[in-house]
C-alpha cells in the first residue's frame, strides 16, 4: 500500500483467464467470472464484441502499421469524430495514457513558449492524482511509492490539495503555465471534482493565461455516462488526454486540443512511431461509432444510478463493512470500512472481478454494455460477499 493507499499489489492473483465474452471472463477450468474491473476501464465494450472483432479481422487483412509519413485515412477519421463530439480542433495519437498526458505537458509548455512566455513552464496539479509512470507523469502525481529510488523526478510541478481552489491560486506563479486534473480521480479512489471547482478553475486559467488540462484517460470515453466527463461540469479545457475505453482492449491513446492550445504544436514538433497506426485506428473508429450510435451512454447514466443506489441499500445491512458509495456513470467507488483489498477479495470469491484503488474504495467499472440482468448479478454477489465478510 502506498503513502496514498493505492494497494498496488496487495492481492495475489491467483486466476488467469483464458477468455471473455461479453461482460465475462472464463479461466481455463471453466470458471466464470462477472468482469467489473474491465481491465482497469479499458474494455469499454466488454469482451470480444463481435463488431470489434470483424473490424480488427479486416483492418488485419489490409495494413497494420504505416509511417505517419503518409496519410492514414482512418486517423483522420477518428480525429474527426473526436473533434465533432469534443471542445477540440486537433488531436495526437499515442497508445496509452502516460503518453496521451506526456503529450499534453509537451504541448502546454509549446503553448506558453510559442505565445512569448518561455518562463511559463511549471504545471499545477493535484493530490490524489494518477497520470501514468513514465517519469514526467509520476513527477506529476505526489504518489511516493511510485516515485521511490527513480528520483531525482523531473520539474515542473506543484502539487496542492484536490478540490482546494485558494490553494491552487495560492501556486499560480509567473511560471505556471497549466493546469492539469482528473474530472473524477480515478485511482486515487473514484473521488469527483465538484463541478463548481472545475468552473474555478477554468476561471483561475483564464485570469492567469493558464491553459486548463483535463486528464479523461479513465474517465473518458463514456465511462461517465457522457462521452468526457467534463461535459457534465459544461467546462471547456484546452487540452484532454484520452485512453484506456477509446481502443476497447486494443492500446490507443490520444491527446486532444483546441486550436489556440496546439498553436506551436506543427508537424514534426511531436512524434510516435505506433502512434495513429491502422489497426488501432480501425478499432477506435468502431468503439466510438458504437459508443455514440447505440444510446450507450443514456443507459450507463440510469445503470450508473441504479448501481450505486442498490449497493447502498445492500450495505446498509451491513454497516461495518461499507462507508459510502460515489461516482458518476459507471464509474462506482466503493469507500469500504475493512480494508479495500478485503472486499476485492471477498467480491471475486463470489465471482465478480472489481479493482481497488486509492482513499480504501474499491472500483467498479463494467463494460459499458452490460444491462439490467448484469447489475442484478453483480448485486447478489455482493450481497452474498458482504453476508461471508460479516
Ligand atoms: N491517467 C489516468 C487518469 C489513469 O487512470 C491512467 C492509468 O490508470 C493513466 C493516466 C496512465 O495510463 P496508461 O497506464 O495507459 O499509461
Amino acid at each position: 500500500t502506498s503513502v496514498t493507499g493505492v494497494q498496488t499489489c496487495a492481492l495475489p492473483i491467483y486466476v488467469a483467464f483464458e477468455r471473455g465474452e461479453g461482460p465475462y471472463l472464463f479461466t481455463e477450468d471453466g470458471r466464470r467470472f462477472l468482469d467489473f474491473g474491465s481491465g482497469i476501464a479499458v474494455n469499454s465494450l466488454g469482451h470480444c464484441h463481435p463488431a470489434l472483432i470483424q473490424t480488427l479481422s479486416e483492418q488485419s487483412e489490409k495494413l497494420w502499421h504505416c509511417s505517419n509519413l503518409y496519410r492514414i485515412p482512418k486517423q483522420e477519421k477518428l480525429a474527426g469524430i473526436l473533434t465533432a463530439n469534443s471542445f477540440a480542433d486537433s488531436v495526437f495519437f499515442c497508445n496509452s495514457g502516460a503518453e496521451a498526458v506526456e503529450a499534453g505537458l509537451k504541448l502546454v509548455r509549446k503553448f506558453q513558449s510559442h505565445s512569448g512566455h518561455p518562463e511559463r513552464f511549471r504545471v499545477i496539479t493535484f493530490a490524489g492524482s494518477f497520470h501514468g509512470r513514465t517519469l514526467t507523469t509520476i513527477s506529476a502525481a505526489a504518489n511516493d511509492a511510485h516515485k521511490a529510488g527513480f528520483g531525482p523526478m523531473v520539474d515542473g510541478f506543484d502539487i496542492v490539495p484536490f478540490g482546494n481552489l485558494e490553494e491552487a491560486r495560492a501556486a499560480v506563479t509567473k511560471e505556471t503555465a497549466a493546469i492539469l486534473v482528473e474530472p473524477i480521480q480515478g485511482e486515487g479512489g473514484i473521488r469527483p471534482a465538484e463541478k463548481a471547482f472545475l468552473a474555478d478553475l477554468r476561471k483561475l486559467c483564464d485570469e492567469f493565461g493558464l491553459l486548463l488540462f483535463f486528464d479523461e484517460v479513465q474517465t473518458g470515453i463514456g465511462r461517465t455516462g457522457h462521452l468526457f466527463a467534463h461535459q457534465a461540469a459544461d467546462v471547456m479545457p484546452d487540452v484532454i488526454a484520452i485512453a484506456k475505453g477509446l481502443g476497447g482492449g486494443f492500446p490507443v491513446g490520444a491527446c486532444l486540443a483546441s486550436e489556440k492550445a496546439a498553436a506551436g504544436m506543427t508537424a514534426g514538433t511531436h512524434g510516435s512511431t505506433f502512434g495513429g497506426n491502422p489497426l488501432a485506428m480501425a478499432v477506435a473508429c468502431k468503439v466510438l461509432d458504437i459508443i455514440l450510435e447505440e444510446a450507450l451512454l443514456k443507459k450507463c447514466v440510469e445503470l450508473g444510478v441504479e448501481l450505486r443506489t442498490r449497493i447502498k441499500q445492500c450495505y446498509q445491512n451491513y454497516p461495518n463493512l461499507v462507508e459510502e458509495v460515489r461516482g458518476a456513470g459507471l464509474m462506482v467507488g466503493i469507500k469500504a470500512i475493512v480494508p479495500a483489498g478485503e472486499l476485492v477479495t471477498a467480491f471475486r470469491d463470489h465471482g465478480l472481478l472489481t479493482v481497488p484503488a486509492g482513499d480504501n474504495v474499491v472500483r467498479l467499472l463494467p463494460p459499458l454494455i452490460i444491462d439490467q440482468n448484469h447489475v442484478d448479478e453483480a448485486l447478489e454477489m455482493m450481497s452474498s460477499a458482504f453476508k461471508a465478510l460479516t
